[in-house]
């Protein structure tokens, strides 16, 4: 399993990720950022689950999105 975070600050609402993402794991926030552009959310959706291809942070000009693989709880 993989996390997903943008740093809403850093987007400018290009929507490339939102092109790319075979999960469609992003949505455009009704909400502004500093710079005034509607930022990229994560879709809370709970059918969706990202599958760590990086194709977002390969593609986001801005730099915005990270993920971090969420290590399997052993017990
Ligand atoms: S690709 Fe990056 S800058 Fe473009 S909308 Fe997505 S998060 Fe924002
Ligand atoms: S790593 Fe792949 S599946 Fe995960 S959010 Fe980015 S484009 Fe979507």
């Amino acid at each position: 399993m993989f996390i997903v975070k943008v740093n809403k600050e850093k987007c400018k609402s290009c929507r490339l990720c939102i092109d790319v993402c075979p999960s469609k794991m992003f949505r455009v926030s009704e909400n502004f950022n500093k710079m005034g552009y509607h930022y990229i959310e994560i879709d809370r959706n709970a059918e969706k689950e990202c599958s760590g291809c990086r194709r977002c942070v390969i593609l986001c000009p801005d730099v915005a999105i990270e993920i971090y693989k969420k290590e399997e709880i052993k017990s």
